[in-house]
């Protein structure tokens, strides 16, 4: 069963990702999962708890950033803002070791989980921190200091811009995962990128979880076939950020940097 579960780990991370982990990384994933599971019974951490829906919407979709972003053998410092259950965190760690992870979010019962997966699988350099995005991207021991900031599932883009940039060192990048709605946030947060200190580098539209994964097979007239649509976009930090940002006081949402505030 393990055997089975190894293989099928490895077959969807080569045909998607072009990946080959080995057996001590598939042990790592299944023991991952399944400490998710085992948590989620009193804590809600996934609506995703098949196997093999887990490893693509998870493993494969966290992982997916190496189409932007050349992460092997790579010793960045990378934060993970909003982490929630470990995503894309944890996969980014077990596949590329030699990453300086920060697992980053304000809910401090999920980090205390994280920490248990951190000290059962052996994880070295990566560590959890509890806080507020919009109060930590102030803080000198956080502001311009990563190499790489992530972020999957947390906020709409141009909020999720003035949370995720400033964290981020000039000459490094922010890349955010997002879904079928990705490219009009990303119209949308333009003015934001640019506030910010930001510079658009690549987005990158690819389709998870089908079985041909090629452009032509995109079929948008299922909600099924549109869920699967993934986009990923990497901001490059050209500037520093303007000290007023991030500003508190939810003003990231109550009052978004978007290009026409009129049209929202
Ligand atoms: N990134 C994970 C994923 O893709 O499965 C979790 C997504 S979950 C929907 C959003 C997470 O962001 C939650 O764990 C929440 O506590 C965290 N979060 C939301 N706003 C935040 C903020 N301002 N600062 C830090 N974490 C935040």
């Amino acid at each position: 069963m393990e055997q089975d579960k190894s293989t099928y780990i490895k077959t969807q991370f080569n045909k998607f990702l072009g990946l080959t982990p080995d057996d001590t990384q598939t042990e790592k994933l299944i023991k991952y999962y399944e400490m998710t599971i085992e948590k989620n019974k009193v804590m809600n951490l996934t609506a995703i708890t098949e196997f093999e829906e887990f490893v693509m919407k998870h493993y494969v979709d966290s992982l997916s950033i190496i189409k932007v972003m050349d992460l092997n053998g790579k010793p960045y410092s990378l934060i993970d803002i909003g982490t929630g259950a470990g995503f894309p965190g944890i996969p980014l760690k077990i596949m590329f070791p030699k990453l300086d992870i920060t697992l980053f979010d304000s809910l401090q019962k999920r980090l205390v989980f994280l920490d248990e997966v951190i000290t059962t699988l052996g994880l070295k350099k990566i560590v959890t921190v509890h806080g507020r995005a919009e109060e930590f991207g102030r803080k000198l021991d956080y502001r311009e200091k990563y190499d790489i900031v992530v972020s999957r599932a947390v906020a709409e883009l141009t909020p999720l811009c003035e949370l995720s940039i400033p964290f981020c060192k000039v000459g490094g990048c922010f890349i955010s995962y997002k879904g079928m709605k990705g490219d009009e946030e990303l119209a949308d947060a333009d003015r934001a990128i640019k506030v910010l200190g930001g510079k658009l580098a690549e987005k990158k539209e690819f389709i998870l979880n089908t079985k041909d994964n090629t452009p032509e097979s995109k079929d948008k007239d299922t909600e099924k076939d549109q869920n699967s649509l993934r986009l990923l976009i990497k901001i490059d930090k050209v500037k520093p950020t303007d000290n007023k940002y991030p500003r508190g006081g939810g003003k990231p949402f109550k009052a978004p940097l978007y290009i026409d505030k009129t049209s929202k």
